[in-house]
């Protein structure tokens, strides 16, 4: 097996809210005590709602944002608490590749420039013409011609644009790549390109990745194994072949049972879940998905469940998987939805 290349443990980014009770600081809990690993050259994607907490721990993870508690283990270095001169070595290995690949270019410089500043920053190129070449080499290796190095951000369509962010962040080498949504602004004819360009280059460069968005289809396209969350916190991680054909989790069940099937002679049931994702201020007790949930039950509002195995590198977070608890109960549900993945626990009754 793969070594991890990071491991978050316990990791919570909370943001102060003002207006609350007197004497109570209130908090908005986007990430709020998320634990996984990532391992050497795979692609980790996380999915989930939006506002579900994904883009936060992206960024909490490349210390774009100072995380308020947990650990953060890249390549075996814990820098969760370093200060921006620390952080300056581990840049070299972790880079983000943003959603809006206008905002993330500074529109006063050119192509050239843009690309030259972190071989620059980082002492990986010296002197006019081997800075130059590395441009070029940086501009091919995503498919753009030479010329370009020339030109503006704004002369560019989105996808050539999202195309120079990715090569400014291939530009230092790193290990980790971090992608918010790097293609939920582009035309869906573009995105097939942005997302082969990807994985090409992860071929290329031995890259692992960590795959945000809120588009299942786009995270199975890329992705070796995936972390659904909800809330601030994962409910179920699986590798791409399981979490697709075999949800476990309510809530992901919901989630696929609303993914198109370009085949009209397979037919599914839509799972509609009721209401909307709860504040991230003041979430649910128990289960932060008990409000929405189709086979809640009263443990889970009134217990947080446990991260259990179901199946080989398939992990949930839900009650209806804790075969021990006698307060797991089949009567107790309050409205169970049709599916076909009832866990062991249940059909054995
Ligand atoms: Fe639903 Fe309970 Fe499982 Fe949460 S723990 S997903 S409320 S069954």
């Amino acid at each position: 097996m793969a070594e991890d290349l990071l491991k978050v443990e316990g990791l919570k980014q909370y943001y102060p809210v003002s207006g609350g009770l007197p004497g109570k600081k209130t908090f908005v809990k986007a990430v709020d005590g998320v634990d996984f690993e990532v391992k050497r050259g795979e692609v980790f994607g996380i999915v989930g709602e939006s506002g579900c907490g994904k883009s936060t721990l992206g960024k909490a993870i490349c210390k774009l944002i100072e995380p308020t508690d947990g650990k953060i283990i890249l390549d075996g270095e814990e820098i969760q608490d370093y200060n921006s001169n620390q952080m300056r070595s581990v840049r070299k290995k972790v880079q983000m590749v943003f959603q809006d690949p206008y905002a993330s270019l500074n529109p006063r410089m050119s192509v050239r420039d843009i690309l030259a500043e972190p071989l620059i920053v980082h002492g990986l190129a010296k002197g006019k013409k081997e800075i130059d070449d590395k441009v070029v080499e940086l501009l091919r290796a995503v498919g753009m011609d030479d010329y370009h190095a020339r030109r503006y951000p704004h002369e560019f369509s989105g996808g050539q644009r999202q195309r120079i962010g990715i090569a400014r962040a291939l530009a230092v080498r790193p290990q980790l790549i971090v992608a918010d949504e790097p293609v939920s602004a582009l035309d869906v004819s573009i995105q097939s390109q942005v997302l082969n360009l990807m994985s090409k280059l992860k071929k290329e460069y031995n890259f692992t990745y960590i795959f945000i968005a809120h588009d299942l289809s786009v995270v199975e396209h890329i992705s070796d194994r995936i972390g659904v969350m909800y809330l601030g916190n994962f409910v179920e991680e699986a590798n791409k072949e399981n979490l697709y054909k075999n949800p476990m989790h309510p809530y992901t069940q919901a989630l696929l049972s609303a993914v198109p099937i370009p085949d009209p002679n397979v037919k599914k049931d839509r799972i509609i879940l009721e209401g909307n994702i709860p504040s991230a201020i003041n979430p649910p007790s128990g289960c932060k998905f008990h409000t929405r949930c189709p086979k809640c039950m009263e443990i889970c509002k009134r217990e947080a469940p446990k991260k259990y195995q179901v199946g080989d590198d398939h992990f949930v977070y839900c009650h209806l998987y804790d075969k021990d608890n006698p307060a797991v109960n089949k009567t107790e549900s309050k409205s169970p939805a049709k599916d076909t993945n009832e866990p062991e626990a249940e059909k054995e009754k």
